[in-house]
C-alpha cells in the first residue's frame, strides 16, 4: 500500500515513519510514504500556497491551484475523471479536515484494503473548498477538536491503517483482540481443542494487560493470570472488556457483537452482583 502526503511543512514527517511497526512494514516493503512539499508545486518568487478568503474574516486558505498542481503530479485527475476506472477503486484522495467523516477502527479496515491513499493537509482556516469539490473522494477528521494543520492527523491515519495492511502486524489475527476488533465474541479453540485465552474483541475495549512483577506499587496482578487456567483468563478478560467499556465508551456496546455468556456478565456487572 501506498501513502502520499501533501504538506506545506515536509520537514514535519522527517523521523515520525521512522519506528516500531511503522518502519518495519516500510522496510518490508509493504508499505511505502511519500511526502510531498506543496510549495515545489508553486510559480511565484515567494512560493505563495495561500491567500485572503473571499468574503473576509480571519485567516489565510491555502490556494487552489498549488494543490490541483500536487494532485495531478501524483496522476491524480479530478474525481469525475476518476470515477469508474479502476485508479477510483484501489485509490482514495483524502482531505484532512476537522469538517470530515470521523477515522474509526472500521474506516481505517476499508482503507487498508486500497492501494493508495493521497492525504492533504490544510493549514490556516483551511483548503479552497473547490479541491474537496473536485478531487477530494472523503473528508477526514481525527476527532472533535480543532488541530492547526493536518499534518498530524494525516500521521495518525498512516499509522492507524498501516497497521492493518494484510502481513504487517506479526500476528496477522492480532487486530482483531484488540480494542475494536471485528471479530465477533465466540470463543476459539486450538489446534487442541483448547479454548483461547482470547477471543475476539466484538467491538470491546481491550482487557488491561499486566506483565512482571507480579507486584508494583502495592498492586498484585490479578491471580487468575498467574494461574494458567485458560477458561478462567478469558472470562476475566472479558468481564473486563465489558467493565472498560461500559465505564469509558458504553456507546460501543450498542453495536458490539455480545455472546449470551457476554449479556449475562453485563447485566451482572450493571447490577453488582
Ligand atoms: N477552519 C477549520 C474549521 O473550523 O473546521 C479549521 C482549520 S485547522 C486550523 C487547519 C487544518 O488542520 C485543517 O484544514 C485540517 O487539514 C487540519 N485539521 C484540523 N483539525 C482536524 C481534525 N480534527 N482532523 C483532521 N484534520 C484536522
Amino acid at each position: 500500500m501506498h501513502f502520499d502526503i501533501i504538506t506545506i511543512f515536509p520537514g514535519f514527517f522527517a523521523g515520525i515513519f521512522e519506528h516500531g511497526i511503522v518502519r518495519r512494514a516500510q522496510a518490508e516493503g509493504l508499505v511505502t510514504v511519500g511526502v510531498h512539499d506543496l510549495r515545489a508545486y508553486t510559480h511565484d518568487r515567494h512560493r505563495t500556497v495561500d491567500d485572503r478568503p473571499f468574503g473576509g474574516g480571519e485567516g489565510m486558505v491555502l490556494k487552489p491551484e498549488p494543490l490541483a498542481e500536487a494532485l495531478a503530479g501524483l496522476g491524480m485527475e479530478p474525481k469525475a475523471a476518476r470515477a469508474q476506472t479502476e485508479v477510483a477503486e484501489r485509490t482514495r484522495v483524502i482531505l484532512l479536515s476537522a469538517q470530515g467523516r470521523t477515522l474509526t477502527q472500521p474506516l481505517a479496515r476499508e482503507l487498508a484494503g486500497l492501494e493508495r491513499v493521497v492525504l492533504i493537509c490544510g493549514r490556516y482556516e483551511g483548503v479552497d473548498e473547490r479541491i474537496n469539490q473536485l478531487y477530494c473522494d472523503m473528508e477526514l477528521s481525527i476527532g472533535d477538536y480543532v488541530l492547526s494543520g493536518g499534518e498530524l492527523a494525516a500521521a495518525v491515519v498512516v499509522d492507524t491503517v498501516m497497521r492493518l495492511v494484510p502481513g504487517v502486524l506479526g500476528n496477522e489475527a492480532s487486530g482483531e483482540f484488540e480494542s475494536f476488533g471485528v471479530a465477533d465474541a465466540e470463543i476459539t479453540t486450538d489446534q487442541t481443542g483448547v479454548p483461547r485465552s482470547q477471543h475476539g474483541a466484538g467491538g470491546l475495549l481491550d482487557y488491561p494487560h499486566y506483565t512482571r512483577p507480579a507486584e508494583f506499587g502495592g498492586l498484585q496482578a490479578p491471580e487468575v493470570l498467574l494461574q494458567g487456567d485458560h477458561q478462567q483468563i478469558r472470562r476475566w478478560r472479558r468481564e473486563q472488556q465489558l467493565r472498560k467499556t461500559l465505564a469509558n465508551r458504553p456507546d460501543l456496546l450498542e453495536r458490539a457483537s455480545l455472546s449470551d455468556e457476554d449479556k449475562r456478565l453485563l447485566d451482572s456487572i450493571r447490577t453488582g452482583s
